[in-house]
């Protein structure tokens, strides 16, 4: 069965979306840490970070790091982090989190933001790309 991010990928369920291209897709995490919270996701479906394949894995790292430098830009905060988990959705993905205190990467604290919000921030991010 397609991976919730795969019907992402497909248009089947809607995101706020920050940067596309051909093999990778950033879009606003629903659940937040913090605000500008966005997921980096390839295109291809794999479970786990580590396996995918060695030019995906490099893609996806380089796509994260544009999709970072433009946060930094977007969100005021101290820097962005990295943190890869997986044990919800089992499909490769990198959250790219702005933080201003060490809360905002342990997934305890959770930012409630409207729909307005999401599109503004979703917008913000995605001038700076
Ligand atoms: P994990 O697999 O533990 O790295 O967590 C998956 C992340 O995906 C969580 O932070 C969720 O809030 C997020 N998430 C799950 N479904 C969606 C969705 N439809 N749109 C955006 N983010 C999602």
């Amino acid at each position: 069965m397609a991976s919730i991010f795969s019907k992402i990928i497909a248009g089947e369920i809607p995101c706020y979306k920050v940067a596309e291209t051909n093999d990778f897709l950033a879009f606003l995490d629903i659940n937040p840490n913090a605000k500008g919270h966005t997921l980096c996701i390839p295109k291809k479906e794999v479970d786990k970070l580590f396996d995918l394949d060695e030019s995906t894995y490099d893609g996806l790292m380089k796509f994260s790091r544009t999709v970072a430098v433009a946060i930094e830009k977007a969100v005021p905060c101290k820097r962005v982090g990295m943190t890869v988990v997986g044990l919800e959705v089992p499909h490769a993905h990198v959250h790219l989190i702005p933080l201003n205190a060490m809360e905002d990467a342990q997934f305890i604290k959770k930012e409630s933001l409207s729909s307005e919000d999401f599109e503004t921030t979703a917008k913000a991010i995605a001038s700076f790309l």
